[in-house]
């Protein structure tokens, strides 16, 4: 044997990182399943179970293709290495680029030596070149060279369809009498049920756990929702917890699926004539735009950027985040529940509801980042990190986003349908049965404005606060909201 890989949780695809140039005959595999990452924080049992057996039925994969694999438990990463390390002293150890600050400077210290992390589209250096001559870091702009440098839907230098994108089209509200096309149920194998015995949590089917099964989900959400998946994708639908979204964020974050492959099956679709534009680009925006753009940024803001909280936000994480039956609101019961139930919601619950309550309430950005960390399917340090700090709480002071997505009822009510059966009137600021966030919104802003008034993308917003008569009234009301949602009983 001449090496030592080291796979990582989420770089668990034989054809990228480390493993592209391996050989059965001259390397061994080694994989780490430490402690701290299985026990060290209250993790979702959906998402410990889909890390530790999509990483199992990597090994076994592995091993079934002649490689020489360590899988082992240890209370650390570096713990677990140096076991195999007793094994194999002789042996130099490698690995691809680790995903977060921390375990870059573990394995670092450790003497691993790294490969670049091919498992984004786009090289770190690269970012950092095009973040160093940018003003205000604007994900269109950088979106737009992707299109160009990667050549996606681009047609002699111009974007396809004749725009760069197609916004407007896709902001409807849920539909009504609408069939949805069917998700994929996932069976578990032996594996998944030991893992599951294991861990004393058995996860429902709604995530794989083999690439085999992160395949089929591309193809379904190719087949039955990528037509759609455009007019829908900013709407919250109370019948329907996925609509049309593509559900392959795990799969893209462990390794079992490659951006590569997920651009390519949506660009081939896309040429069959049967998606349309604004589909085919709005999707892959969320690709080669945020998802690149979102890791970038995690690498070029530095290590200290997570600890951000510029706007002294300190108030606790609220109770009902942990525990759905402590709040009565309808959109983030429902909201929550559905986290409870499969580690997951889209983009907009995960924005405009939760971040945007947490904004708004002044929730203490830190535990609200390690409370997303923990209940997401999907969560990694370097995409919660950026979109809780930077876009969901604007603790950033504006560095990542130019303004704070704050948002009263009226944007929820748009664009979901809990209002209706919902005990607030999202109309309603004061009042026992005012909206909790059209109150909480004029109260962040009123609370905020000396300095949201010198930010020209929120002076509209602030002079609005002049229009409203029962500001005093409003204070008092948002108090008793405050300290009831800290009681878990609004
Ligand atoms: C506050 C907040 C926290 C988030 N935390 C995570 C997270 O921990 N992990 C995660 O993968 N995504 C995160 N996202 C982005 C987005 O919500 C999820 O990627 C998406 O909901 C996953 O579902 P999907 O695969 O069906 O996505 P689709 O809507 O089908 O989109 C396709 C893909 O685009 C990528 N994508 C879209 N938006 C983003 C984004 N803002 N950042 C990174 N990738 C993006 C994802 O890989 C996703 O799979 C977060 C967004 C917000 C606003
Ligand atoms: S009224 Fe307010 S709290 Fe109730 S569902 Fe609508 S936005 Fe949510």
């Amino acid at each position: 044997m001449e090496r030592l890989i080291y796979v990582a949780f989420d770089h668990l695809n034989e054809n990228y990182g480390a493993l592209k140039n391996s050989d059965p005959a001259k390397d061994v595999i080694v994989l780490v399943e430490s402690a701290r990452m299985t026990t060290g924080r209250k993790w979702h049992g959906q998402r410990l179970h889909f890390l530790i057996s999509s990483a199992r039925h990597f090994a076994s994969h592995l091993e079934k293709l002649g490689y020489t694999v360590r899988y082992g438990k240890a209370a650390t990463t570096v713990e677990g290495l140096q076991k195999v390390k007793k094994e194999f002293p002789e042996l130099p150890m490698i690995s691809a680029e680790p995903s977060s600050f921390r375990q870059f400077e573990a394995l670092k210290e450790f003497g691993v030596e790294f490969v670049p992390n091919d498992f984004f589209l786009t090289p770190r250096p690269l970012f950092a070149q095009w973040a160093d001559g940018q003003k205000s870091y604007l994900m269109e702009n950088f979106y737009r060279l992707q299109r160009a440098r990667l050549n996606v839907l681009m047609e002699k230098g111009k974007p396809v369809g004749g725009a760069w994108n197609f916004d407007k089209e896709n902001r409807l509200p849920p539909p009504k009498n609408y069939t949805w096309p069917p998700y994929l149920e996932h069976k578990r194998d032996q594996i998944d049920k030991d893992v599951a015995a294991e861990i004393g949590y058995t996860p429902d089917s709604t995530w794989a756990t083999t690439r085999k099964g992160a395949l089929a989900q591309l193809k379904n959400f190719i087949d039955n929702h990528f037509a759609q998946f455009g007019p829908y994708e900013d709407a919250m639908a109370l019948d329907n917890w996925a609509l049309h979204h593509s559900l392959l964020s795990p799969y893209l974050n462990n390794g079992l699926l490659h951006a590569q492959e997920v651009i390519d099956a949506a660009e081939a679709a896309f040429k069959t004539g049967k998606i349309p534009i604004a589909s085919a680009e709005g999707f892959i925006r969320q690709i080669i735009g945020w998802r690149e753009y979102v890791n970038g940024m995690y690498w070029y803001l530095g290590p200290d950027y997570r600890e951000n909280n510029q706007l002294g936000a300190n108030r606790p994480l609220l109770p009902l985040f942990s525990d759905s039956n402590k709040t009565q609101m309808n959109c983030v019961k429902t909201i929550v529940s559905d986290i409870e139930n499969r580690a997951w919601v889209h983009h907009i619950p995960r924005l405009m509801v939760l971040s945007n309550l947490a904004l708004i309430t002044g929730t203490n950005p830190q535990e609200f980042l390690d409370w997303m960390r923990e209940v997401f399917i999907d969560a990694s340090e370097w995409v919660m990190v950026p979109n809780v700090i930077g876009m969901g709480l604007h603790a950033d002071g504006g560095a990542m986003m130019s303004k704070p997505y704050a948002a009263g009822g009226a944007y929820i009510s748009r664009m979901g349908s809990f209002c209706k059966s919902c005990v607030y009137d999202p109309k309603l600021r004061v009042g026992e049965t005012a909206c909790p966030f059209t109150t909480l919104y004029w109260d962040f802003l009123d609370r905020h404005k000396e300095s949201f008034v010198k930010n020209h993308r929120m002076s509209q917003q602030v002079n609005g606060l002049k229009r409203l008569s029962d500001l005093e009234e409003l204070g008092v009301r948002a108090q008793q909201v405050l300290d009831g949602l800290d009681k878990g009983a609004i």
